[in-house]
């Protein structure tokens, strides 16, 4: 039998089914110990040190004793704790990003997703380097400046040059104003040789899903294909990191295993990677499960509901405080509003997840991976987030300054936030407002821009800030950053 250890490259010992069921039944027989669960949400809440704030972040077991609570005043400060660490970590601004479908072939046969190569009713679709360029004119024209691409996996249609060649074709388009500043990609696991050559391509982050962590339903899940190797899976994100790849982002598909175990894999992956590698995640995504073609959600038992999903949110957001976290245009307006609030800082707009679904005037649902929830265009999506007091940014500096991996997170640590991503953020939104906003937008847009610069602690970042603000709107002069 496996045992459990953080540090190990074995899939089934960092991921320990044995310690799963151990922090489980920690987590049920704690769940009403009030003074434990007063300790921890202690533990949880962001300290003022003499470099600004900081917090510790919470061990599997601490955040699924959380996570087990039902005692209401208890998930009222964790939802308290967690948008606090939210504002103490990321302020109030808010990514956006698009997914670009690539390719629908698929050679494995996850039951979960359209995608399977039994499904012999969606057309299979793999986009020209032509309909790459057409696709990214389309993205750019809306105003994104960060994608994040997405393929089945076919070693013959969708081989790792094909996924090179698009990056390749995606970076080289500058139309109008438009240009995407970072692609992060969305592919199956892969070989070490292969995320060295996605990160010499100038990638972001390499995000792979884990499905779930539970091996045997993985196995029953992904039944056929070379997904089914639950360990090469697992593993893929270590191979990516000494691939040099040091932005990795994590998730589950929830619905598909009880929540409670995903949630507790989860976080023991986060505490892998950061035992083995000296970083954790760069960011964790939490989709769920969707209606999709030949796929009926209801037929997997385990959905969760919309409160327990916001509880899983604020108790990741709680347990590793400097992970970014996405949320998806699965989830509906009403969904991503509660989300927002609880920790979220990543937010997709104006998501077509067919193969070739931006260059089309209408929607076409033929090749789709799943049904959509928030139909809203960008320009809606960057007004909403205005009116509930976010900053919605375009901002990809980080990554092209170097700071990813430890050096992104010491700067999430030091408080410099309100120094260099802020105003980045406010520069981005300048530009989206001068370049794609509606007059409406444009109008709240500049207002919130004048506010949220007397935010800015240091009066030498102000005054930069302010002066490209002015460059932006007078001079059309685009891409500056801190
Ligand atoms: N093919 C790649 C792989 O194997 O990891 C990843 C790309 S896939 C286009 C992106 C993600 O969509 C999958 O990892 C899965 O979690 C999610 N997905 C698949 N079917 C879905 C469904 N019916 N509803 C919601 N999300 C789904």
């Amino acid at each position: 039998m496996a045992v459990y250890n953080p540090k190990s490259l074995n899939a089934e010992e960092f991921i320990n089914h044995e310690e799963i069921l151990e922090t489980l039944k920690y987590a049920e027989e704690n769940k009403n110990n009030i003074p434990l669960i007063d300790s921890i949400l202690e533990k949880a809440r962001p300290k003022i040190s003499g470099k600004g704030s900081v917090a510790s972040g919470l061990t599997h077991r601490e955040a699924s004793v959380l996570l087990a609570c039902d005692i209401p005043e208890k998930i009222e400060e964790i939802y308290k704790i967690a948008e606090e660490i939210k504002l103490a970590y990321y302020g109030n601004r808010i990514v956006l990003f698009a997914p670009l479908y690539l390719s629908n072939y698929c050679v494995n046969g996850c039951v979960y997703c359209p995608y399977h190569y039994k499904n012999k009713h969606i057309p299979r679709r793999k986009l020209t380097q032509e309909e790459v360029a057409k696709e990214v004119i389309a993205l750019q024209d809306m105003g994104h400046k960060r994608l994040a691409i997405e393929a089945g996996e076919d070693p013959v249609n969708n081989p790792i040059e094909y996924i090179l060649d698009c990056i390749k074709t995606i970076y080289s388009i500058k139309h109008k104003n438009g240009a995407i500043r970072r692609v992060n990609v969305n592919i199956a696991a892969t070989t070490v040789e292969n995320y060295r050559k996605l990160k010499e391509a100038g990638i972001g982050t390499y995000i792979l899903f884990q499905e779930t962590y539970h091996k045997e339903s993985y196995l029953k899940l992904h039944p056929t294909g070379p997904k089914h190797d639950y360990d090469y899976h697992t593993e893929a994100m270590d191979r990516a990191m000494e691939g040099g790849i040091d932005d990795v982002g994590l998730g589950v598909l929830f619905g598909l295993e009880l929540y409670k175990y995903e949630f507790a894999g989860l976080l023991m992956h986060a505490e892998h990677l950061e035992a083995v590698h000296g970083v954790g995640p760069h960011t964790i995504s939490v989709p769920r499960i969707k209606h999709a073609d030949d796929i009926d959600p209801t037929a997997f038992d385990n959905s969760i509901s919309d409160e327990i999903f916001e509880k899983i949110a604020a108790c990741i957001r709680l347990a590793v405080p400097y992970t970014g976290m996405i949320v998806s245009t699965r989830e509906t307006e009403e969904v991503r509003s509660k989300l927002l609030k609880v920790g979220i800082s990543q937010v997709s707009g104006a998501s077509r997840t067919s193969v070739g679904g931006y260059s089309e005037e209408e929607r076409p649902h033929d090749t789709e991976q799943f049904d959509v929830s928030d139909q809203r265009t960008l320009d809606e999506v960057v007004r909403w987030l205005m009116e509930n007091g976010h900053i919605p940014s375009f901002c990809t500096a980080c990554y092209r300054e170097g700071r990813t991996g430890d050096r992104f997170m010491s700067l999430c640590k030091s408080g410099q936030i309100l120094n260099c991503c802020h105003p980045n953020a406010l520069m981005t939104l300048c530009e989206y407002l001068e370049d794609y906003a509606s007059d409406k937008t444009k109008e709240i847009g500049y207002r919130l821009i004048e506010q949220e610069l007397n935010k800015i602690p240091s009066e030498k970042v102000k005054a930069i800030a302010t002066k490209n603000i002015a460059e932006i709107k007078d001079h059309n002069r685009r891409d500056f950053r801190f």
